[in-house]
């Protein structure tokens, strides 16, 4: 049974990156039919917050990332957490150290003065025929684990292939400070442990962290899972993502308009790739996805990519859905989505065109709200040889059959009896009722608004 997580720490928002690592363990335990956890790392105290918490919840459950297990907090496993410390303890695996942090300055001063990297020297580490010091009086002690010191750890890194790294290397980690509570690594491997997770997949900023991970997990005589290091995303620049510079929360990328399965397929693409595929359902990319077709270099984010997908989503999207979308956008901006024309008729005519959500609900917003067009539109389009067909195009709309055909064929016969470019007064029409000079066709945009309007909006201007 196939066991995977996504364990992030609850500092800030769910980051683009984090997502991504959660939508490959997700896909990868769907991949298989195993199961898929959640773990908040919140046992940075002083970082984490409730809010941060809900932030990660929201963002999971917005992009459909559901999980089988979870959410397992470490702050509530704390019990357990001492409860393999001891055992530790009392196997030799782990011991008390009373070295002191101004000792220890001490220690890698001379080691520096030498020449030599600067570590734990070990001088609380038991040895059969050893002979340790005795502990002093009043100093909590920190627990070390007992690194083995001889031969090497490895794995083979389903991304980045074989890592070795030497058992010398490694100082003795602290798994638990002075006041007894486990320190990060120590968590990580007893939760992977206890959630006997098989394939852990995380960014490669915990690369480092791996080797002293398993060292523990073979002490504990655990399984030592497969380990899959995701490669970071760049922004746009190439350079690293950053606040200032990218949107990096998920929730930036719902508020900018953008469509959930948008955003998964555009993640799924990042750094994997299944021959030129490029626009596919997520239940497909969950039949597709494997651990060996991603790539071990640095993926970069493309906006541009991320925009075209989502405009394909918005395109196929259902016009009923989108105005559920679409409508509280409007109601942000203040406006009442009136019954005619309706909200999914209006997704219909411009759903085309859009990239973002919030596109669209600019192109929706002038059926529900004042439209002015601006002056030099105004100068620029209503010249005089279009304002007799103007006018009589106003006057007839009065009374044809309102309906799109109809409309078309009343500005066709306008331009043909006017001697006119269909855009000499088209443009004017697309001006005076949208604001705009970009819309659809406009026989259409004209047959959506209802009559009232349209005659309002062409005589509102004197020309
Ligand atoms: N909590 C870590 C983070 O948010 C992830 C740890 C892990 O996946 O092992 O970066």
């Amino acid at each position: 049974m196939i066991r995977t997580r996504f364990a992030p720490s609850p500092t800030g928002y769910l980051h683009i990156g984090g997502a991504r690592t959660a939508l490959f363990s997700w896909a990868f335990a769907r991949h298989h039919g195993g199961k898929f956890v959640l773990r908040i790392e919140d046992t940075d105290i002083a970082r984490s917050t409730p809010e941060a918490v809900q932030a990660i919840l929201d963002g999971m459950e917005w992009l459909g990332l559901d999980h089988d297990e979870g959410p397992f907090y470490q702050m509530q496993r704390m019990d357990r957490y001492r409860e393999v410390i001891a055992k530790m303890l009392a196997d030799g695996s782990a011991y008390y150290c009373y070295t002191t942090p101004e000792e220890l300055e001490q220690i890698r001063e001379a080691q520096r003065a030498r020449g030599e990297k600067p570590r734990y020297d070990g001088r609380w580490r038991p040895e059969p025929g050893k002979v340790l010091p005795t502990p002093p009086a009043g100093i909590q002690p920190v627990i070390r684990f007992k690194n083995p010191q001889e031969g090497t750890v490895a794995w083979d890194d389903m991304v980045k292939g074989r890592i070795e790294i030497a058992n010398g290397e490694l100082d003795d980690l602290i798994i638990a400070r002075k006041d007894g509570t486990p320190t990060y690594n120590f968590c990580v491997v007893v939760d992977d442990w206890d959630m006997q997770i098989t394939h852990v997949i995380r960014g490669d900023d915990h690369v480092n962290n791996t080797p002293r991970q398993i060292n523990i997990l073979k002490a504990l005589g655990a399984q030592v899972p497969q380990y899959a290091h995701l490669s970071m995303i760049l922004g746009d620049d190439g350079l690293k993502l950053s606040k200032r510079r990218n949107s990096v929360a998920v929730t930036d990328y719902a508020d900018n308009g953008y469509l959930p399965e948008a955003v998964l397929n555009y993640l799924a693409r990042l750094g994997w790739s299944h021959g030129d595929d490029e626009v596919f359902s997520m239940d497909q990319f969950c039949q597709w996805f494997d651990l060996n077709h991603i790539t071990p270099s640095a993926a970069q984010f493309n906006t541009e990519k991320l925009k075209w997908l989502n405009a394909q989503y918005i395109k196929a999207k259902d016009d009923g859905e989108l105005a559920e979308l679409i409508r509280p956008r409007l109601e942000q901006r203040g406006l009442t989505v009136t019954a005619v024309p309706a909200l999914p008729a209006v997704m219909a005519l411009h759903k085309e065109r859009v990239q973002t959500l919030n596109e669209l609900a600019d192109a929706a917003a002038m059926y529900y709200g004042e439209v002015k067009p601006n002056p030099d539109l105004l100068a620029q389009h209503l010249i005089p040889a279009a304002v007799p067909a103007l006018a009589e195009i106003t006057a007839a709309l009065k009374s044809i059959p309102w309906e799109e055909p109809a409309i078309e064929a009343l500005i066709k016969e306008m331009v043909t009896k006017h001697g006119l470019k269909f855009p000499k007064l088209a443009m004017p029409l697309r001006v005076l009722l949208t604001g705009q000079t970009h819309t659809p066709s406009v026989g259409a945009v004209i047959a959506l608004f209802p009559r009232e309007t349209v005659l309002n909006r062409l005589t509102a201007v004197k020309y």
